[in-house]
C-alpha cells in the first residue's frame, strides 16, 4: 500500500500530519495552514469517466485521492453519498457560458458543500479513535449556519456558535437557533470581530487544553478538499468531448477556500484555461497580482457581497504557496511567489458595489437569470475577463461562473434592484414557524470559559 499523503504546514515550522490529523487539528501549531506535501493527479480519461456520473460518485472519486489509506471506498462512499443529497444546477446564460448553482444545500450557501463532507469526515476519525471535539465558531452569518446545520446530530461533537445579535438577519439566526441536539448557540451584544477574539482565546487557554477544541472555519484542510469537486463535475458535465478543450472558471472569493479548491482542482489536471478572481471592493488581491506587493486593508471595506468582505484572505498563504512563494499569516511575505506563472493562470478584478447592482439587474434582463451579490461579482469578473481577452470572448469558449449563494438569502437587495421577492428554496420553509434556543452570555472571556467548563466538562 502507499504511503499516506502527508499534510505540511505553510510555515514550514510545523510536523507534517495525515490528513485525519490535520482535520482534527485544524491551524498548524505554528499557525501555518495544511497543504498536501504533493498534489495527486486525475488523468483526463477519468475525468470523462465523470460525465455520466452523480455529484456524490464524483466526490468519492476526487477526494478519496487525498485520503490514501485512511478510509476505505465503502465508508467515504456512503458518507459523500449521504452529504450531497441535493441537486447542483448548470444554469446557461448565453452561447457557453453558464451560471453553477451551489446554492442547494440545506442552509442555501455553497458553504454546506465543504461543510458537510467535513462534519462527517471528522465523526469517522473520531468515532474510530474513541474520542470527542467541541467545534468552537465565531459567525457574522453564513459559516455559523452551515456549520451548524452540517453537525447537527453528529455523535463525538458538540457545536458552539458565537454570533453578534444586532449584525445576523433574522433568517441566518434562525437557521442556527431552531435545530437543537448537539447544536449549542451562543448570542452575544458584540461585534463579529469580539466574537471572533473570544473563541481564539479560547483556543489558546492553558485552562481549556483538556476540552478537545477545534475549528470549522476554511483555514481547515478538510473544508477545502471538497471544494475542488464541483469543479471538476461542472467541467465534466459541460465539456464538448474534445481532449484539448479548456475551461474559464470565475469565483467569488472573499477567504479564498472556494478559488483555493478550483485552483488545486486545476493542479490536479482538471483543465483549466484561466481562473478569474473576482473580488469585491476589497481589492487586495487583484492589486498583489498586478504589482507583487501586497497591503491588507484594515478594516474591510463593507459591500453587498458581505460573505467577502475581508480585508486579509485566510487562504491566500496557501495560494502563495502553491506558487512556490512563503506567507505568513500576518501577511508578510518571506518569499515571493512566482508571479509571472501566477498571471498567466489567474485574471484578479474588484467589482465595485455599483457593478454588482447593475450585473444583477442585466442578468435578470437580458437572460432572465437572477442572481445574489456574491454570484453577481462573479459573473461581472467574468465579463471583465472576456472583454479585456477578445481571444476568448468566442462563442465557443466554455466558461463557468459560480452562484454561491440563494437569491433568497439577500430578499431587501433584490426588491430594491428588481422589485421582485425571490421564492424560498424549501430548504429555506419553514423556519419561521420553528422554536428558537438561544443563550445569551455577556461579551467577556471569563464568561465565555464558565459556559465551556460548566456545560462541556
Ligand atoms: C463565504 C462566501 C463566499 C466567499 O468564499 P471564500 O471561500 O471565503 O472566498 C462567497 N459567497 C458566499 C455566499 C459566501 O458565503
Amino acid at each position: 500500500m502507499n504511503s499516506p499523503l502527508l499534510f505540511h504546514s505553510t510555515n514550514l515550522k510545523s510536523e507534517p500530519l495525515t490528513f485525519s490529523q490535520a482535520l482534527l487539528q485544524g491551524l498548524a501549531p505554528d499557525k501555518g495552514l495544511y497543504m498536501p506535501e504533493y498534489i495527486p493527479q486525475i488523468s483526463l480519461e477519468e475525468i470523462s469517466s465523470f460525465t455520466e456520473k452523480p455529484y456524490y460518485r464524483i466526490a468519492f472519486e476526487v477526494s478519496r485521492k487525498f485520503f490514501t489509506g485512511e478510509i476505505s471506498d465503502e465508508e467515504l462512499l456512503s458518507l459523500v453519498k449521504d452529504a450531497y443529497n441535493y441537486e447542483v444546477p448548470l444554469e446557461k446564460v448565453y452561447d457557453r457560458k453558464y451560471v453553477m448553482r451551489l446554492d442547494q444545500g440545506p442552509t442555501a450557501s455553497f458553504k454546506d458543500f465543504a461543510a458537510r463532507m467535513m462534519g462527517r469526515l471528522m465523526q469517522y476519525y473520531l468515532k474510530k479513535e474513541n474520542r470527542s471535539l467541541t467545534i468552537l465558531t465565531a459567525t457574522s452569518g453564513d459559516t455559523g449556519s452551515a456549520v451548524a446545520n452540517a453537525f447537527y446530530g453528529l455523535d463525538n461533537i458538540n457545536i458552539v456558535v458565537l454570533f453578534p445579535k444586532s449584525e445576523v438577519t433574522d433568517r441566518q439566526r434562525k437557521q442556527m437557533t431552531t435545530l437543537g441536539r448537539n447544536v449549542h448557540i451562543l448570542a452575544l451584544d458584540a461585534k463579529f470581530d469580539d466574537c471572533q477574539a473570544l473563541v481564539k482565546e479560547a483556543f489558546t487557554d492553558p485552562n481549556l487544553a483538556g476540552m478537545n477544541l477545534s475549528s470549522a472555519n476554511s483555514i481547515n484542510i478538510g473544508r477545502l478538499i471538497p471544494q475542488t469537486v464541483y469543479y471538476f463535475y461542472a467541467f465534466a458535465k459541460l465539456r464538448n468531448g474534445n481532449p484539448e478543450e479548456k475551461v474559464v472558471f470565475s469565483v467569488p472569493s472573499g477567504n479564498f477556500g472556494d478559488m483555493m479548491g478550483g485552483v488545486i482542482a486545476f493542479k490536479m489536471g482538471l483543465p483549466v484555461k484561466k481562473f478569474v478572481i473576482s473580488t469585491n471592493e476589497n481589492d487586495e488581491f487583484p492589486v498583489y497580482l498586478q504589482s507583487g506587493n501586497y497591503d491588507k486593508i484594515e478594516p474591510s471595506r463593507n459591500c453587498i457581497s458581505s460573505a467577502m468582505n475581508v480585508g486579509h484572505p485566510s487562504n491566500l498563504a496557501r495560494l502563495v504557496a502553491m506558487y512556490g512563494g512563503v506567507m505568513d499569516e500576518t501577511g508578510k511575505i518571506h518569499k515571493q511567489a512566482d508571479l509571472e506563472l501566477m498571471r498567466k493562470e489567474i485574471y484578479s478584478v474588484s467589482i465595485s458595489d455599483i457593478k454588482t447592482k447593475e450585473t444583477i439587474e442585466n442578468t435578470y434582463k437580458n437572460y432572465n437569470i437572477l442572481l445574489e451579490p456574491h454570484g453577481s461579482v462573479g459573473w461581472a469578473g467574468l465579463m471583465s475577463y472576456l472583454e479585456e481577452n477578445p481571444g476568448d470572448n468566442t462563442a465557443d469558449q466554455l466558461c463557468i461562473s459560480l452562484e454561491t449563494a440563494h437569491p433568497a438569502k439577500f430578499p431587501q437587495e433584490i426588491q430594491k434592484i428588481l422589485g421582485i421577492d425571490p421564492e424560498l428554496p424549501p430548504s429555506l420553509l419553514g423556519l419561521e414557524s420553528k422554536e428558537e434556543s438561544v443563550i445569551n452570555i455577556e461579551s467577556n472571556y471569563q464568561n465565555f470559559k464558565e459556559y465551556l467548563l460548566n456545560t462541556f466538562k
